[in-house]
């Protein structure tokens, strides 16, 4: 985690609140690490004012820089995104930050725009070399995924900052009378595997050892 100190990590959700249930714990560790972390959120599909809100809240909690991709203030479905334009998008936010890591959507999503986030982000490999993750599929309710995690953060000491990032998303979970335990409880799972007690998995695209 070290190794990222003083540089940029690049984070890349759909939408609000995807980053934080994957990866709040890890973004949080790699701020306390010394990293600059960047939460780049492609749209809001719905209710664009309390969804920014939040996602806003969110990032501050987790010490995060945010950004959203599609720049007009609205509502806005990634399908209704051409292929290209998504590209362009993730290109110019790698290009500008130059991160040293990027994390977003695995391949093994139900989410259609989750893929297409996956994908685009694919093919910013080619523009420089960074490390590149994909995290943990993101849900509201539990649904089984085959995503098998490769590589542990030990989030032990920032689970309770996730949680609360995650909270942050209010319209998504309390509003709907949906806990978010599951999200502690998957952490746990995931620190059995690597011995510790809070872990997110990551699966590595492509990562430089060093
Ligand atoms: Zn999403």
């Amino acid at each position: 985690m070290k190794s990222y100190r003083g540089r940029t990590v690049l984070a890349i959700g759909a939408h609000p609140d995807d980053i934080e249930l994957a990866v709040g714990g890890t973004l949080a560790r790699f701020v306390r690490d010394g990293a600059r972390v960047v939460m780049a959120v492609v749209s809001i599909p719905a209710d664009y004012d309390t969804r920014r809100a939040e996602a806003e809240r969110a990032a501050a909690i987790l010490g995060c820089e945010l950004r959203f991709l599609v720049q007009d203030a609205g509502c806005k479905r990634i399908d209704d995104i051409k292929n290209y334009q998504l590209v362009g998008m993730i290109d110019g936010a790698v290009r500008e930050l130059a991160p040293a890591a990027l994390l977003t959507h695995s391949a093994s999503e139900f989410h259609r725009d989750h893929v297409m986030v996956h994908n685009a982000c694919l093919s910013a490999q080619r523009l420089k070399p960074f490390d590149l993750f994909h995290f943990n599929p993101t849900m509201c309710r539990p649904v089984p995924m085959p995503f098998h995690p490769r590589a542990y953060v030990d989030v032990s000491e920032t689970i309770d900052t996730k949680m609360e990032a995650i909270e942050a998303h209010a319209s998504q979970f309390g509003a709907r009378g949906l806990d978010t335990d599951m999200y502690r409880e998957v952490a746990r799972m995931n620190g059995r595997m690597v011995g510790v007690k809070y872990a997110e998995g990551l699966d590595v695209g492509r990562m430089l050892l060093a």
